[in-house]
């Protein structure tokens, strides 16, 4: 070209990618929205688009179908995006099971969003087989598992619900949010769908919003994928960054996290002030073998206690606390402790006294002597 260009025009030149020939041991972040076509109009690879295809979106979503065993994995900008693409999968007058203490938001999805696309649904105690055989019709479509649930950590027979579907030309679909591959692999106990809220355990550190779902059948796979391109909500390059950046610190965390939640739970459980722990990995709770055949290499980080005491004496106490941070959300390296009834509002049906605990990746001594402490301020 004769003409020497001008500033605006150099501004944009003299920035376009001259290094994308180096490799970066790190995965660098490609904010790319677009990428370039060969001179012949074909592509390089399969990056077109960034709402289709992304480096970084395509690293997480193939890191987590080989973490749980799927063939392929769709990530969303958020759990509650990727619970909805399964939903839109489905065809209007679709039935569907869902547990009776689901996932709060869930509830409230199907209730005031997918009702009016005319699916509809039972909620189910889903550690009842014979109950879910009774309530399943010939239209249901869909069993929707959370195991264990939240925040009463009730636990699902994967196995035998996802047979129980499988009579009824149904699938099953596991929300693995709360102990993720690493403890619980729900494809390989015959459920069709896994879907994460990738925000908790896979990002680990409270900075980022997103989920997925994973798949073998190809059909299914086809048509989440094409949800997850045509509604469009798809996870930032930078987000799906953060979350393969945590997913490499995912089995460190959550095995750490795991065993700090069993002792704090066993503490917890001998303290006069308390009532009652929820957590599969004691001998008390009533699914304990159950999480043992289930969840074999871990009982997760997630727990609930019951306080001797009001609901105000409850709330006092998880104010108390100094390692805990009284918070939503959980799977961070953080603990976190949250009076689960306020967040759920009036129709909640969680007992007034029970705190949910995220069990950090803090000292365990140092978390069991802030529940002493918080505990014995109570009486003052
Ligand atoms: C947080 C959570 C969700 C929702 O995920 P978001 O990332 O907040 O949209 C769904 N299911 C479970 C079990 C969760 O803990």
């Amino acid at each position: 070209m004769k003409q020497k260009p001008k500033f605006e025009t150099i501004a944009i030149k003299s920035t376009e990618n001259k290094y994308s020939d180096s490799v970066p041991v790190s995965v660098p972040i490609y904010l790319s929205s677009t990428y370039k076509r060969c001179n012949d109009g074909s592509y390089m690879n399969d990056f077109v688009y960034s709402r289709t295809n992304n480096p970084n979106r395509s690293i997480v979503e193939e890191s987590i179908a080989i973490l749980e065993n799927g063939k392929h994995a769709y990530a969303f900008s958020s759990g509650m995006a990727a619970i909805s693409a399964v939903f839109q999968s489905l065809k209007a007058g679709d039935h569907i099971l869902l547990p009776d203490d689901i996932y709060f938001a869930v509830r409230k999805l199907m209730d005031e969003v997918f009702k009016r696309w005319n699916l509809s649904c039972d909620y189910v105690d889903m550690t009842d087989c014979e109950l879910i055989k009774k309530t399943i019709k010939p239209n249901t479509s869909l069993i929707w598992l959370e195991s264990p649930s939240n925040p009463q950590l009730k636990l699902s027979d994967i196995e035998a619900i996802a047979e129980i579907a499988h009579q009824n030309k149904a699938i099953c679909a596991v929300d693995n949010t709360w102990l993720t591959p690493v403890f619980q692999n729900p494809l390989n106990l015959g459920a069709d769908i896994v879907v994460h809220s990738t925000t908790k355990y896979f990002g680990g550190h409270s900075d980022v919003i997103g989920g997925c779902v994973v798949v073998n059948d190809e059909l299914l796979a086809e048509k989440i994928k094409n949800i997850q391109i045509l509604s469009g909500a798809v996870p930032a390059p930078f987000d799906c960054w953060l979350i393969g950046r945590g997913i490499q610190t995912l089995y460190l965390r959550v095995k750490k996290q795991s065993k700090n939640a069993l002792k704090l739970a066993k503490y917890l459980e001998n303290h006069p002030k308390i009532e009652k722990v929820l957590y599969p990995g004691l001998k008390s709770h009533p699914q304990h073998l159950l999480a043992k055949k289930q969840q074999k290499k871990g009982f997760g980080a997630m727990l609930s206690v019951l306080i001797k005491g009001t609901e105000e004496e409850t709330i006092k106490i998880s104010t108390k606390l100094a390692y805990f941070t009284t918070a939503t959300s959980l799977g961070g390296v953080e603990s976190l402790v949250e009076h689960r009834k306020s967040v759920e509002g009036i129709n909640s049906e969680t007992p007034n006294n029970l705190l949910r605990i995220s069990v950090g990746i803090e000292h365990i001594d140092d978390l069991i002597a802030d529940w002493e402490n918080a505990l014995s301020m109570n009486n003052e």
